[in-house]
């Protein structure tokens, strides 16, 4: 059964980023939690005064296993039907900001960790405090471990992740004044040209260069993906810009990444322009490699998931980025969690189901029993 008060009352917290009191009452909640179910609590606060959470098996032995979640939560922001921060249950549901992402994992690895009083290995639950704003990056990167279970994703299982390339592109008019059109350039008309242009490469990325790495969802396999994201031009009403910024998203994959994509896309941009006689300029910012974990662990992972959910289980490739990046160079790493893609997550009307839950919690049980 999962512990409905708890996940409540941790979801009632508005644990968001600018609220660093929330952030640290969640973590004293968890804190009390593990300490109320016979386990071993440390609050740490990092050196940026962030609020992280280590609890510990008291029976803990051998292979040291970290379950990474995190307590704090993106902004509730508007348009919701009902009080963020005032969770209540409808059905299997359970509403809140938070619920899913990621207070559910909490709840669900605190319970596993007291239901299994003998585990086989060494369970260390690690909970951070600014996941969803990068900050606890550096926090992440220093802890050691076995294996790391990421437990902030989807109900599949996962070794991996794709990469996240920008491409900054610039297309370049003639600055004049409206009235006289004729002296100028219209760099806003030169990108709307550019603009499908990407939209074209961005289908010709997704059918050619596509991943052995199979993904959670719409896709067969992995592809790179590619988007215009933001756009700007213009800096008055009667003034012909001659300059436009575009930003080009780039989801890159294990056997297309940042520089294989890069190259791809600069010289397709570059030739295309001056084909046009369009004047460009391009500058990449490689934010993150995509990175797969190989190795017997995920087999075995995959395993343990289907004895609890009776269904034979694949491994995928993430579309999106995770913190399983920051433990990758160093140990072995899966990831899974409650989340679907109708719970809302960063959006809206957030919830996660209680089945879920307790199938997580149902997870790390056989984990602590069995040994990955
Ligand atoms: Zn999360």
């Amino acid at each position: 059964m999962v512990d409905v008060e708890l996940l409540k009352r941790l979801v009632s917290i508005p644990s968001e980023p600018d609220n660093i009191d929330a952030k640290r009452g969640a973590a004293k909640l968890i804190e009390s939690a593990a300490k109320e179910r016979g386990l071993v609590a440390e609050y740490v606060e990092d050196s940026k005064g962030i609020p992280n959470v280590i609890v510990r098996h008291p029976h803990g032995k051998g292979k040291k296993v970290i379950l990474l979640v995190h307590h704090d939560v993106v902004p509730a922001g508007d348009g919701w039907d009902f009080d963020p921060y005032a969770p209540f249950v409808d059905g299997d549901k359970l509403f809140g900001r938070g619920a899913a992402d990621n207070k559910a994992d909490i709840v669900a690895a605190l319970d596993a960790m007291a239901a299994v009083s003998d585990p086989v290995v060494d369970p260390v639950l690690v909970s951070v405090g600014a996941e969803e704003t990068g900050e606890s990056e550096e926090f992440m990167k220093q802890i050691d471990g076995d294996i790391v279970i990421v437990l902030d994703s989807g109900p599949y299982v996962s070794i991996g992740a794709s990469g996240v390339l920008r491409v900054d592109l610039k297309v370049f008019g003639k600055q004049t004044h409206s009235a006289y059109p004729f002296l100028g350039e219209n760099a806003i008309y030169n990108a709307a040209k550019i603009l499908q242009f990407v939209e074209h490469l961005g289908h010709v990325a997704e059918r050619t260069f596509v991943s052995k790495y199979k993904a959670p969802e719409h896709y067969d396999g992995v592809p790179l993906r590619l988007n215009a994201t933001i756009m700007s031009a213009g800096i008055a009403g009667n003034v012909i810009p001659d300059v436009a910024e575009i930003l080009v998203d780039v989801r890159t994959v294990p056997e297309y990444g940042n520089d294989f994509a890069w190259r791809w896309i600069a010289e397709n941009l570059l030739s295309f322009a001056e084909r046009e006689g369009i004047r460009i300029s391009v500058e990449k910012n490689a934010l993150m490699h995509p990175w797969v974990s190989e190795g017997d662990h995920a087999k075995r992972f995959a395993d343990i998931v289907q004895r609890v959910t009776g269904e034979p289980q694949d491994v995928y490739v993430e579309l999106g980025g995770t913190d399983g990046v920051h433990f990758a160079d160093r140990m072995p790493v899966v990831q899974f969690g409650p989340m679907r893609p109708e719970n809302n997550i960063h959006g809206k009307n957030e919830f996660v189901y209680l089945k879920d839950v307790e199938m997580v919690q149902k997870v790390v049980e056989e984990v602590l029993r069995r040994g990955l």
